[in-house]
């Protein structure tokens, strides 16, 4: 079959042939792989920056946004049948037996950051015709989310965030009215999380370095958001006339900038981060005018990373949710589909909001036993 694979010591990404999967355990199941999303992970680990092969191997298939057809069933295999469609989850526990997180089931949360992740650390990803993977890693989609399902990975770490801004907001004793969103960053991440914020009735505001007379300008307004371009308006400004803001949705991995988001959280805020800023130079932050802040106003800074099964589920309704409300902009979402062929060249450059590589007619196949 072939995989998408990045070669870290010889520095080289190539489609290869590699064997198909064999041997089946009784809980496993072979999956047959439809569509396979590429994000800046993908393109960090295909530059070399990180990405780790499986022990002993020289290799890792990349690939960690996928949606698959479940094919031959391990003999103990009870809650899949074949022909079903399934999304695999990203992130394996760790082994050390201290670790509560992992030997609860939520490694998203491990404590030791020995975990696997498929496509990114330790374990090869969906990049390949056919994969094996066990079902309690397995999240079952509806058929009706076919052509979208390969967006609900990316859309696991927005889920997992709103299900703690909730739990937060509810510490606030009235009713949430009118409140307002400020969305750092217009990637795939930024933009996902201020369609789920209108979808939550925020007023919101997507914040960043695209020019607002831009393509992603007009995508953010088709959905019912203000878009306003870093490059032509100071955040204070931008706080001046839509904020203050009651929830601020860092997606940019740029720390000034966060800093600055977070100079404009109103009183009684909640922030989120996401991005994953660059280690650089030592920078220089007010850190006492930052800090009194989040006394004084109540406010709630908190990150989030990876998602656990419940926020899978959360991802999917998350999605019906989207698909209903703003079909335009989620069809849109999904920029153009590539061959597997295609994508090393994908991974050097990025063109649309979120590109996504194809298998079409893989053989169902695998001597699984
Ligand atoms: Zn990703
Ligand atoms: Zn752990």
């Amino acid at each position: 079959m072939h995989a998408l694979a990045v070669f870290p010591e010889r520095r080289k990404v190539a489609v290869i042939e590699e064997d198909e999967p064999r041997t089946l355990g009784a809980r496993q199941v072979l999956l047959r792989t439809r569509e396979v999303g590429v994000c800046g992970t993908d393109r960090e680990v295909a530059a070399f920056a990180y990405g780790e092969p499986p022990a002993g191997s020289d290799h890792l298939i990349l690939g960690h946004e996928a949606i698959a057809e479940v094919g031959e069933l391990g003999s103990e295999v009870s809650h899949f049948q074949r022909g079903q469609l399934a999304v695999p989850m990203v992130r394996r526990p760790c082994a050390d037996p201290r670790c509560r997180p992992c030997r609860a089931g939520r490694q998203d949360f491990c404590a030791t950051e020995e975990f696997l992740e498929r496509g990114i650390k330790g374990a090869d990803g969906f990049l390949a015709e056919l994969f094996v993977e066990g079902e309690e890693n397995l999240i079952p989609v509806p058929p009706g989310l076919a052509d979208v399902g390969v967006l609900i990975e990316p859309l696991t770490v927005i889920a997992k965030g709103m299900v703690k801004v909730r739990a937060f907001r509810e510490r606030l004793p009235w009713e949430p009215m009118f409140e307002k969103a400020l969305v750092l960053g217009a990637g795939a991440v930024g933009l996902l999380s201020a369609m789920c914020a209108v979808s939550n009735s925020y007023d919101t505001t997507v914040y960043s370095r695209e020019p607002s007379d831009g393509e992603r300008a007009a995508y953010v307004r088709g959905f019912g958001a203000s878009y306003v371009s870093s490059v032509e308006t100071p955040l204070a400004d931008v706080s001046g006339k839509l904020g203050p803001f009651d929830l601020l949705v860092e997606a940019a991995g740029f720390s000034p900038l966060t800093i600055a988001g977070l100079g404009v959280l109103g009183p009684n805020g909640i922030a989120v981060l996401k991005g994953v800023p660059g280690l650089g130079p030592e920078r220089a932050i007010d850190i006492d005018r930052l800090l009194r802040s989040v006394v004084l106003k109540n406010q709630v800074v908190f990150g989030t990373v990876n998602a656990g099964r419940s926020d899978y589920f959360d991802a999917m309704h998350l999605l019906e949710a989207l698909v209903v409300r703003f079909p335009e902009s989620v069809r849109h979402f999904i920029t153009r589909r590539y061959p597997l062929e295609a994508a090393p060249e994908l991974l050097s450059r990025s063109e649309g909001i979120k590109d996504v590589v194809r298998f079409d007619g893989a053989k169902a196949g695998g001597q699984a036993s």
